[in-house]
């Protein structure tokens, strides 16, 4: 029997987002409706992210890609790897665009939608939709 889902996201597997990242996808409505990456540096390996998001389209027929790549990345050498949080934050969305056009190119008809998640001092997380 065929089963599909709608949204298939990429996340880093950083611990620190574990809750937030469940109720990201209960408040979006994802929960139960989408394929779930989580590996290390969110999309840093686009050959691995592209081979796992084949097997979600082919599969699952999912129509909608969510990448989520996070401040303070210790895949991609953490925030004291940059001068400023501009630097890295600006650094962190080339990458999801570098991933998105990359995964538009194989499939034109995905809507992929860039998210870049913060921890607060309080250990919050916050959700911030790139327009990219
Ligand atoms: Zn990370």
């Amino acid at each position: 029997m065929a089963h599909h889902c709608k949204y298939f996201i990429a996340h880093c597997i950083d611990f620190r987002f574990g809750r937030a990242i469940k109720d990201y996808l209960e408040k979006e409505g994802l929960l139960g409706d989408c394929d779930i990456v989580s590996v290390a540096g969110g999309v840093k390996n686009s050959d691995f992210l592209l081979e796992q998001l084949d097997i979600s389209v082919n599969l699952h027929k999912v129509q909608e890609v969510r990448l989520m790549n996070h401040i303070d990345c210790g895949a991609y050498g953490g925030s004291g790897k940059f001068s400023s949080f501009e630097e890295e934050r600006a650094f962190q969305i080339e990458e999801m665009k570098k991933a998105k056009s990359l995964i538009i190119q194989k499939y034109p008809s995905l809507a992929v939608k860039t998210i870049l998640a913060k921890i607060q001092p309080s250990g919050e997380v916050i959700f911030e939709s790139i327009n990219a």
